[in-house]
C-alpha cells in the first residue's frame, strides 16, 4: 500500500523535528492532502496510527485537510475549483490550464511536547 509508505517517510520526516525540537513526543499533527496528490485520505489515516507506533509520533491526533483541485486558465484567466480531475478549463473548455492548488501533500503544522 502506497499510503503505508507514505506514513512511514512522514513519521521518519517529524522523527527528526522532534530530536530537532528537543521535544518527547508529538500531541497533534495537521497534514494537507490535494485532490490530485494522489494520496488517499481513509488509507492514509489507517497507516498513520500504525507507523507511528513505538515513535514520538505514537497517540498523536492526524488532523487531514483535503484541498480540491483548482485551476488558472490562461485563456479565459478565471481560477476555478473543480472536483472533475481533468485539466480542462470548466468555464471555456480550454486545456490550457495549470495547477494553482491541488498537489500537494504536506504537512502544515505540529504541536509537540
Ligand atoms: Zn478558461
Amino acid at each position: 500500500m502506497h499510503e503505508f509508505s507514505l506514513a512511514i517517510d512522514l513519521v521518519e520526516q517529524l522523527k527528526e523535528v522532534v530530536t530537532r525540537e528537543k521535544a518527547t513526543k508529538v500531541v497533534e499533527i495537521n497534514v494537507v492532502i490535494g485532490a490530485l496528490s494522489g494520496v488517499e485520505r481513509v488509507p492514509f489515516e489507517f497507516a498513520f496510527p500504525q507507523a507511528a507506533q513505538d515513535t514520538p509520533l505514537e497517540g498523536a491526533v492526524l488532523i487531514i485537510e483535503e484541498v480540491p483541485l483548482i485551476l488558472k486558465c490562461s485563456d479565459c484567466n478565471r481560477e476555478t475549483e473543480t472536483d472533475d480531475l481533468i485539466m480542462v478549463c470548466p468555464e471555456c473548455n480550454s486545456v490550457s490550464v495549470e495547477i494553482v492548488q491541488g498537489k500537494e501533500f504536506l504537512i502544515k503544522s505540529m504541536e509537540v511536547q
